[in-house]
């Protein structure tokens, strides 16, 4: 705990940080709690899995003032699952000072909200929509706001907020200190921080250069669009994830992939808009429990979610941007863990992937999909592991007198294989994938042009 102790950090605060399993300070941890502290206006390019939350919370449970029940701080986030997110995390940090955290959203009963806010509660945790309402019902102000924090702000611009966000931070007082936090900074963003922070200083932490962390190992495949599934099973089979998020372009496929899987017997759910939000929520309540292997989701879905333990990102379609692949890759190898990123490539699609290459200054490396051979040699091994097992625990001698029967009219090692495929079900069929290479694949234009955003045209 060495450097959070430095920090002169409330000994309450210190507490909490250590019973939430904290030693030491992330990198934008220990660049922005500091200046926070001394109520300096920051914009930190962050991701999500960097502990950013903690770098604007452990400053906020430090100043907010447990004794006085107006707002003191707002923390404004693009979606409900980071609000909810954020508001735990705060109530963690803060959970040893008396200090209560609301969070408010759409969707969510107006009546608890109200109640809670006339009990007092210090810091509010929002999604601009469902606060706007609150304030022009009177029944949430924002006139004794001192800290404001943007979080996810380029998401949050991304979803329409900018207009709701102005008129948000109009509607706090001048004196405030403000800090914004995004994975990108766009123009947009810069303008905004311009607009509402006072002589801001800029931390980057993830420029999109030098972002991947070091912990991600990103490769890619290359297929003909119609083994795609059958790509993404091989992939699943072979890496064995303890949990896979795989990110699809519409609400459709997510459905439709998520069905496939599952009828292949995995483990697989599906996460999209159309889903109602206790669909939403009993898939993310499974996938916290361990239950889920895969989860299928799109970019917009899959915003703000916080599961800490995605082993594997898996790009079934490529994205059309470089900022989402670097959002979505974001999500595995959080927290210091060793994580893998993989993208699903149709040779049409290579020029896209060169592209994202350019834009994060960092080859993605090819590698040639698992081929039948090696699936049903690890099968086998496991196979063999298992009946090593059970010979071992000796449970199989009630069924001797039945071999030894059979063993009249057939040879054993027959009886023993004819069991095996019993126990397994018959060998599993695979289609052989005819392996591309990328240098089969012709080169088109936009090889060398690679710019941030693409047409739609370009894909299929
Ligand atoms: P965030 O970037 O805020 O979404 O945080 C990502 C994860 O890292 C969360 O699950 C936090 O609980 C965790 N975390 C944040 N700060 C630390 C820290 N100093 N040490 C260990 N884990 C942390």
């Amino acid at each position: 705990m060495g450097d959070f102790l430095s920090m002169g950090l409330n000994p309450r605060v210190l507490r909490a940080v250590a019973a939430m399993g904290f030693e030491e300070p992330t990198p934008v941890q220990q660049q922005t709690i500091p200046r926070l502290l001394q109520g300096v206006d920051l914009v930190v390019q962050a991701q999500t899995g960097t502990g950013k939350t903690a770098a604007y919370g452990i400053p906020l449970a430090q100043r907010v003032k447990a004794g006085d029940p107006h707002v003191q701080a707002l923390v404004l986030a693009p979606t409900r699952e980071l609000t909810l997110q954020v508001a735990e995390q705060l109530a963690q940090l803060t959970q040893f000072l008396g200090v209560y955290v609301l969070p408010v959203y759409g969707g969510q009963s107006y009546d608890h909200q109200i109640r809670s806010l006339r009990r007092g509660v210090q810091i509010v945790v929002a999604t601009p929509g469902r606060l706007l309402d609150l304030m022009d019902k009177r029944v949430l102000s924002l006139e004794q706001a001192r800290f404001v924090v943007l979080d996810e702000a380029d998401e949050m611009l991304d979803m329409g907020f900018q207009e709701d966000v102005e008129r948000i931070l109009s509607r706090t007082p001048q004196e405030r200190q403000t800090s914004l936090f995004s994975a990108t900074m766009p123009d947009p963003i810069l303008r905004l921080a311009t607009r509402y922070l006072s002589q801001p200083e800029r931390i980057i932490l993830s420029q999109p250069r030098a972002l991947t962390v070091p912990t991600v190992s990103q490769s890619y495949f290359l297929m003909h669009l119609q083994f795609k599934v059958e790509a993404l099973t091989r992939i699943l089979d072979t890496r064995a994830p303890e949990l896979a998020l795989v990110f699809c372009a519409t609400k459709r496929m997510v459905a439709d992939l998520g069905r496939e899987l599952q009828g292949r017997g995995y483990h697989a759910e599906a996460l999209h808009g159309d889903m109602t939000q206790g669909q939403r929520e009993a898939v993310m309540q499974a996938t916290r429990a361990g239950q889920v292997e895969v989860l299928v989701a799109t970019d917009v879905a899959a915003r703000g979610l916080d599961i800490p333990e995605v082993s594997h990102v898996i790009n079934f379609d490529i994205p059309q941007e470089s900022d989402s692949y670097v959002h979505r890759i974001g999500r595995t190898a959080r927290a210091g863990r060793a994580g893998e990123a993989i993208t699903l490539v149709t040779p049409r699609e290579l020029s896209l992937l060169r592209a994202i290459e350019s834009a994060l200054g960092t080859p993605i490396r090819h590698e040639p999909l698992p081929a039948v051979a090696e699936l049903e040699e690890r099968e086998r091994q496991g196979m063999a592991a298992h009946l090593r097992q059970v010979l071992l625990e000796g449970q199989w001698a009630d069924f001797r007198p039945l071999v030894e029967g059979l063993s009249e009219q057939h040879d054993p090692l027959d009886i023993a294989a004819a069991a095996v495929s019993l126990a397994y079900g018959p060998a599993r069929l695979r289609p052989e994938i005819p392996q591309i290479t990328p240098a089969e694949v012709a080169p088109t234009r936009a090889t060398y042009a690679p710019r941030r955003r693409f047409g739609r045209g370009r894909r299929r």
